[in-house]
């Protein structure tokens, strides 16, 4: 029964697995929620602003780009019109632009041979010598260009801006050229800012045509191609957008990027996805700090709920185990509970217990009455006699036998000397105290037990009876005599066996000595 009962599941531990599986669940599902929700709107948050700083800086860059074509425009117009000016006066008026304008590293009229006219800073030390290669191609495209990025003959990586030049009857004269060297202090690097890594580690670039980077971070990766780059590629086609990337060193970005049609280039600002990652993280990790108190508490809540709430039907399952294992229970049934069902089942129990113990007390009252005389019987004898003892209260031990009760049943049949049993009971109870007790033991035979009465008290009360009995008219119309035995606790005995042998042997004493009279048991008698 026992291991049964402990194989099973407890009430309690079911309650609590339940609710912790459901408040874990929910938190589980809560926190994966909030997270999907988080990422998407982060990875949104950083591409919307990405965009808008990418389309920031182009046009920004647009803008600068405009006014160094306007400023070389003016100068390849003013120029034109003061064909009498020196070289020394050209040379000034160059120094003095690109010192005034900032916006080249160095300013330079080429003639249409390619030869340098002019250069500021004159320090660079090219005038008089021919431009080469890039340089050379654009003067012999006589239009407006804006170079990718080259190196010069200088050594330097460049890009320059040019607008041709041409005298009042409309001769090409070469062209006014504008460089910037993307390694050095720049017009770029001053508008965009030489320290632009964010902290979130978010940083741009600048890509010219042919997928070279014109303006980084990192300055050592000034003039890489970076075709390979999934959004410069988008922006060689001329397009402008924000999404995932993987850039060419293998880091995964979100990137947003924008085409600047008039210069060919484009911007790309963009955020590496771990740093997202990390907000993300600290978002989960302050989530759960801050429900973990709210969790804790509705957990302890539960638990506790739980536990009232199995504690009825446990106190219940014990009480109606215990009335099933132990012979005698003492039942205290718990009061109404605030749980209907728990209320419910108690109150059920409540009235099945006490109709068991009322059934029972009734069945153990029923063996222990003697359905004839309605006197209690054996049982009841021994138990009264050794409750007596124990109590170790004086009494006295009578023990009662008709005399030929045989030949009553043979002359007046069994039934009427059922009525002579009874007749026998109803005296024997009308000369007892209140507090006597009067047991049928067996078939013919009766036991008095007498409190704080001695055994000669006992005798007189005895004489009393079987005087009594002799002289009365029973139903069959005679009289019946007995024979009885006393016996003494503890004056002749301790023992509770021994006690009830001393009166039966006096009793037998009684019988042998003739019948229908007392006999006080005394150590020297013999049974014949
Ligand atoms: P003694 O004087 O030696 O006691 O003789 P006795 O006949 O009374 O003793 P015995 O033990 O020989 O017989 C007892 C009789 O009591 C036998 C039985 O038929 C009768 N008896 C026992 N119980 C009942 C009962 O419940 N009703 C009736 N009518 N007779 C009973
Ligand atoms: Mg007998
Ligand atoms: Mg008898």
């Amino acid at each position: 029964m026992k291991t049964l009962f402990k194989r099973k599941l407890k009430l309690t531990t079911l309650l609590i697995g339940l609710i912790t599986t459901s408040v874990l669940l929910t938190t589980v599902i809560l926190l994966f929620a909030s997270y999907q929700s988080e990422k998407r709107s982060l990875i949104d948050t950083h591409l919307s602003l990405n965009y808008s700083k990418s389309e920031k800086i182009s046009s920004s860059v647009d803008s600068l780009f405009k006014s160094m074509k306007i400023s070389l425009q003016e100068i390849s117009y003013f120029l034109s019109n003061n064909p009498q000016m020196t070289d020394e006066e050209i040379q000034d008026y160059l120094e003095l632009l690109k010192k005034s304008s900032r916006y080249f590293n160095s300013l330079a009229w080429i003639d249409e041979t390619g030869v340098i006219q002019n250069i500021a800073p004159i320090t660079v030390g090219l005038k008089g010598e021919a431009v080469t290669g890039m340089t050379k191609d654009v003067v012999d495209a006589k239009v407006r260009m804006l170079t990718p990025p080259y190196i010069a003959p200088s050594g330097r990586m460049l890009v320059l801006l040019s607008e041709p030049l041409f005298d009042s009857e409309g001769n090409y004269k070469g062209i006014i050229g504008g460089s910037i060297y993307l390694q050095e202090e720049n017009v770029l690097n001053e508008i965009l800012g030489n320290d632009n890594i964010e902290s979130n580690g978010s940083y741009y670039f600048v890509v010219g045509p042919q997928g070279k980077i014109l303006f980084h971070p990192d300055m050592n990766r000034i003039g890489d191609e970076v075709r390979g780059n999934t959004v410069v590629s988008k922006l060689l086609q001329g397009e402008s957008g924000k999404e995932y990337v993987v850039n060419t060193k293998g880091v995964p970005m979100y990137a947003a990027y924008n085409y600047i049609p008039e210069i060919s280039w484009g911007v790309v600002q963009q955020t590496p996805v771990s740093s997202v990652n990390e907000l993300q993280k600290n978002h989960i990790q302050n989530l759960i700090l801050t429900i973990l108190v709210p969790f804790i508490l509705i957990l302890l809540i539960s638990l506790t709920f739980a536990r009232k709430l199995a504690k009825p039907f446990i106190e219940l399952a014990d009480l109606v185990n215990q009335l099933g294992t132990e012979r005698e229970v003492r039942v205290t049934i718990p009061k109404s509970h605030w749980n209907r069902e728990a209320d419910l089942l108690t109150q059920s129990v409540k009235i099945a217990i006490e109709t068991v113990q009322q059934n029972n007390q009734k069945l153990v009252e029923e063996a222990m009455t003697d359905t004839l005389t309605e006197l209690p019987n054996r049982r009841k004898f021994n138990e009264v006699m050794t409750r007596l003892v124990n109590d170790g209260q004086l009494f006295s031990l009578v023990i009662l036998d008709i005399d030929h009760f045989k030949s009553i049943n043979d002359t007046y049949g069994h039934l009427q000397g059922d009525e002579v049993l009874k007749d026998l009971t109803e005296m024997v109870q009308s000369l007892i105290r209140k507090q006597d007790h009067f047991f049928r033991f067996g078939g013919e035979e009766f036991i008095l037990l007498l409190p704080d009465t001695t055994s000669k008290e006992a005798f007189i009360v005895a004489e009393k009876i079987r005087a009594r009995l002799e002289n009365t008219t029973t139903t069959v119309g005679t009289s019946i005599t007995i024979s009885l035995g006393i016996s003494e606790f503890p004056f002749h005995t301790h023992s509770l066996d021994e006690l009830f042998l001393f009166a039966d042997k006096a009793m037998y004493q009684s019988k042998s000595s003739g019948r229908n009279r007392t006999t006080i048991w005394s150590p020297n008698d013999r049974i014949a």
